[in-house]
Formats: structure tokens, sequence, C-alpha cells
């Protein structure tokens, strides 16, 4: 999920607050203007206050950008654009909040790419980014739009699955697997990942073992041999 706040956007907030501003000062201006002061409206009375409205409202629309971009650089990750793993705590405490309330699952699918320290000492720390960066898009396009993704630390990311249950998740992470497997990286070429799937047991499971359970999956698969799906 690319959270950048894109041109269009900042583009229409400018429009919409300037122009929203502008209109309003000047028509409570015509109107005190005329009513309430009951002076004779000139071309002056005009131009000055949407001239104001104008500077105000470019005001309160870099506020709002820039508001805006500091929410972004909070929520995600500056390298891939997807969540970071602060952001990714909310929507599992979210999750786990609903599940224990109203019922239903969900799994976490935790994964590393393999010896990711080669590739980086091969080609270089910017291939090493470059590959990041299309490992992101592959899992993006083949998650489901529900699904919250994000970037753990350096080459590990983390996937919960809403309403998946363990059998479920471990098909979607053997199909991310194969993905990534499969694709031809730019420079770098064949990289492959280890997975660990866990899922959510609403009777024992807290934030931190749920986590536990999932690492010591991905570990099993790094002991297993790697490129590989293991389970919780
Ligand atoms: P394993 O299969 O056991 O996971 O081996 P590994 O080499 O992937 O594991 P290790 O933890 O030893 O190394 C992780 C590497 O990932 C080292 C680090 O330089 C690289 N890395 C972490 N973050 C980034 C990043 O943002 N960009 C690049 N290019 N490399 C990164
Ligand atoms: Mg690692
Ligand atoms: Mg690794």
């Amino acid at each position: 999920m690319n959270t950048k706040i894109s041109t269009k956007k900042k583009l229409f907030i400018y429009l919409s607050y300037t122009g929203l501003s502008c209109f309003l000062t000047t028509i409570l201006n015509v109107i005190h203007t005329t009513y309430v002061l009951k002076f004779e409206f000139t071309l002056a009375a005009f131009i000055i206050p949407t001239f104001a409205g104008l500077l105000f409202g470019l005001l309160l629309a870099h506020i709002k950008v820039l508001s805006s971009q500091l929410k972004q650089l909070a929520f995600t990750d500056s390298l891939t654009q997807i969540y970071n793993r602060l952001h990714f705590a909310h929507f599992l405490d979210a999750e786990i909040d609903k599940v224990k309330r109203y019922g239903g699952t969900f799994s976490i699918i935790f994964f590393d790419l393999d010896h990711f320290k080669d590739i980086n000492d091969n080609y270089g720390h910017q291939a090493g980014d470059a590959a990041l960066e299309q490992i992101t898009q592959i899992v993006t396009n083949a998650n489901r739009s529900a699904d919250i993704f994000a970037r753990y630390g350096g080459e590990e990311f983390i996937i919960l699955t809403p309403e998946t249950d363990l059998s479920g998740a471990l098909i979607h992470a053997e199909r991310l697997r194969n993905e990534i497997d499969k694709f031809d990286f730019d420079t770098v070429g064949h990289i492959t990942s280890s997975f660990g799937v866990a899922e959510f047991n609403p009777e024992t499971d807290t934030v931190e073992s749920l986590f536990d359970r999932a690492d010591a999956a991905l570990y099993l698969a790094k002991e297993n041999g790697r490129n590989r799906v293991e389970k919780a």
C-alpha cells in the first residue's frame, strides 16, 4: 500500500483551501460593507479581502500538507512506502480487540530475505534497496486489499491477514514465497525468502506470544534450509 501524498492530492488541498477561503472572506466583506457599515461598495473592498483570503487559504493548505507529510513519515517506511512496524502494531491491536470481541480469527505472516547480506556485499547497497522495493511491489500485488503489510525491520516484513486461519495463511505465504522465488530482480537476479506463519489464538495469545510464535516458525524455516514456509 502506497501512502505517499500524491501531487494530485496536494493540488486538491491547495485549490480547495484557497478557493473556500477567498470565497468566504469576500462574501463576508461584501455583506459587512453593504449591509452593516452601509458604505458604497468599491473594487478595493472586493480585492483586498480576496487577497487576504488567498493568503490565509495558502497558509492553511500548507499546514494541512505538512501535517499529512508528518503523519506519513510517522506511519510509513521511507524506502518502500508501506507501513512501518509502529503502525503495524496499531492494526494488530485493533484486530486482536475485534477477534476477542466478535470472534473470528486472523493470522500473521513473518518473512525475511535469505542471505541478503551477500546480496549487498556482491551487488552493493543500492541494488539491495532496489530489490527491497521490488519485493514490496510483488507482495503488495499478491496480497488481498484487506491485508496489512509492513516493513518490520531491515529485510524483514510482516503481513496481518484478517479473517484467515492457519491453513489459509500458509497457502498465501507459499504463494508469496513462490512469487519471490521465480522473479528476476533488477541487477541482483534471484532472491529467496523464508516465512513463519502463526494464527492468533484468543485464549492463549498476547501480541508478544503471537510474534514469538511466528518468529520461531521463521527461524525453523531458516534452519530447515531457507526458501520455505513453516507454521507455528
Ligand atoms: P539470513 O538468510 O539468515 O536471513 O541471512 P541474511 O544475510 O539475510 O541475514 P543478516 O541478518 O545477517 O543480514 C541482513 C542484511 O540485510 C544485512 C543488512 O545489510 C541488510 N539490510 C538491512 N536493511 C537494509 C536496507 O534497508 N537496505 C539494504 N540494501 N540492505 C539492508
Ligand atoms: Mg533478518
Ligand atoms: Mg535475511
